[in-house]
């Protein structure tokens, strides 16, 4: 951090460092942000299809509740963003959401149940490369209230038909059952037994904490670890007479909704708080060192552990980055921005321009112009990048006679019979619109009804 000198005020350096973006973190701009717009818009219309509502919580808490819910994670432990504010508080850049969003419904006790949807930024700082960010972006869902296995079932298909939402072919469910307080703390002892026998063939991390938490074991990708981890008992031979039941109810939940799992003992997750199912999506298409694109699972003693009343909890979250990766290792290239449908060329002064695009917004449509008189060669130029199928066209002949030539930007191939000029309303047009291949001349009055009744057209066919 930058040393204060004792007024308070940062001290700043003498040369300006080259301005980039911090390591581990990228900007998104147009047209490629178009592509963010529609993973979150798709994902709202998702969520909101199970009747989850949108939950925003600050982007930094007190660190404690953070530490409170993954006390033996590296997450916590050793990518935290925390650090004392002006106040002398000690604050962290939320490493995940579930917590946030746990801390929100203790504070506020909304009626349950409660299900909320969020997307936005985490911090972790972690060793940057593909698909792994220092600030990377999820979006997700938590449901409280309920401990019933048909909502994991709901939390685990509405993931599920996100990314068939978004074209996604290729994601595997990988899901596991945890056990809950009743049949963990045996396993865990079992597994810490086995462990101990071959304490010395675990990686060196791993022998070295192995009492902190013996289920993380079961997450570490190191082949040494793996090599034991393969012979480990299972959980799931486990569990007691209620979770067997409960992970039972689950798989025929996936299995009648027609969603494939496979089930992964070793699949524990990066997180404390897991208790029951637990799930990830991984992207077949994707390397398999960062083919996780999302997880989640139930944590029904984390409300209670974190000072609330005891409730019960699913959610999962779902990274926007390496759904991008998949999305791309599979040839889903996106729309990008959506462009505007029209673009008004004037090289008459500019008033069309001004009046023009402001009655086209107020009609629904999106429309561009150029600014600071350009030559119509730049104004045509300007227009063809802006993506818009549509050009109304203003020159000096056209304002003093109070017309405006409409001109198709893009002609669709060899089509005969569709985007031609439109039949005159009786009356409207007085004389025959002079019209050459792909445009024609309107009455300015005439002129937004036609381009809305083009651009329908257009949509519709589309
Ligand atoms: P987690 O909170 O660790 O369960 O992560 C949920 C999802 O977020 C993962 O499946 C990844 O898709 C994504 N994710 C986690 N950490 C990162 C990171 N550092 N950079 C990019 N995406 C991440």
């Amino acid at each position: 951090m930058t040393q204060r000198p004792p007024d308070g005020a940062p001290r700043y350096p003498a040369v300006v460092p080259e301005l980039r973006h911090p390591a581990g973190t990228f900007d998104v701009l147009p047209p490629e942000s178009g592509r963010w717009v529609s993973l979150v818009t798709t994902f709202a219309r998702v969520a909101a299809s199970a009747g989850y509502g949108l939950v925003i919580t600050p982007t930094f808490e007190d660190v404690a509740v953070f530490q409170r819910v993954g006390e033996s994670t590296d997450v916590v432990r050793k990518e935290m963003y925390d650090f004392d504010d002006r106040g002398g508080r000690h604050v962290a850049l939320r490493p995940e959401m579930t917590a946030s969003v746990v801390r929100a419904y203790i504070q506020h006790r909304p009626a349950a149940p409660w299900k909320v949807w969020y997307a936005g930024s985490n911090f972790r700082y972690e060793r940057p490369q593909a698909g792994r960010h220092r600030e990377f972006h999820q979006v997700g869902i938590e449901a409280f209230g309920s401990a019933d296995a048909d909502l994991d079932v709901e939390v685990m298909a509405l993931g599920w038909e996100y990314y068939a939402a978004l074209g996604l072919r290729r994601i595997d469910l990988v899901l596991n059952s945890l056990g809950d307080a009743t049949c963990r703390p045996g396993y865990r002892d079992l597994l810490l037994a086995y462990l101990l026998e071959h304490c010395a063939e675990l990686c060196e991390e791993h022998q070295g904490r192995l009492g902190d938490n013996p289920l993380r074991v079961l997450d570490c990708k190191k082949p040494e670890c793996r090599a034991v981890t393969a012979g480990a008992p299972r959980q799931t031979d486990h569990l007691c007479d209620d979770c067997s039941a409960h992970f039972a109810r689950v798989r025929a939940g996936l299995e009648a909704l027609g969603i494939a799992y496979r089930i992964e003992p070793a699949l524990v997750r990066g997180l404390d708080y897991y208790t029951r199912t637990t799930f990830e999506y991984t992207g077949l298409a994707l390397d398999g060192a960062q083919n996780a694109v999302g997880g989640g699972g139930r944590y029904d003693g984390l409300v209670a552990e974190m000072g609330g009343n005891e409730t019960p909890g699913i959610g999962f979250a779902l990274g926007l980055e390496r759904i991008l990766l998949a999305c791309d290792a599979e040839g889903l290239a996106g729309d990008g921005a959506a462009g505007v449908e029209a673009f008004v060329v004037d090289f008459a002064g500019g008033e069309a321009a001004r009046d023009l695009t402001a009655e086209l917004r107020a009609a629904g449509l999106r429309a561009e112009r150029s600014f600071d008189g350009r030559s119509p060669k730049a104004q045509f130029k300007a227009a063809d990048r802006s993506g818009a199928s549509i050009a109304l066209v203003v020159g000096p002949d056209e304002a003093a006679a109070g017309r405006v030539t409409l001109k198709d930007l893009r002609r669709p191939p060899a089509e005969p019979g569709r985007l031609q000029r439109p039949p005159a309303e009786p009356g409207r047009l007085q004389r025959p619109p002079a019209e050459r291949a792909g445009q024609v001349t309107l009455a300015r009055e005439d002129v937004v009804a036609e381009v809305c009744r083009r651009v329908r057209a257009r949509a519709e066919v589309g």
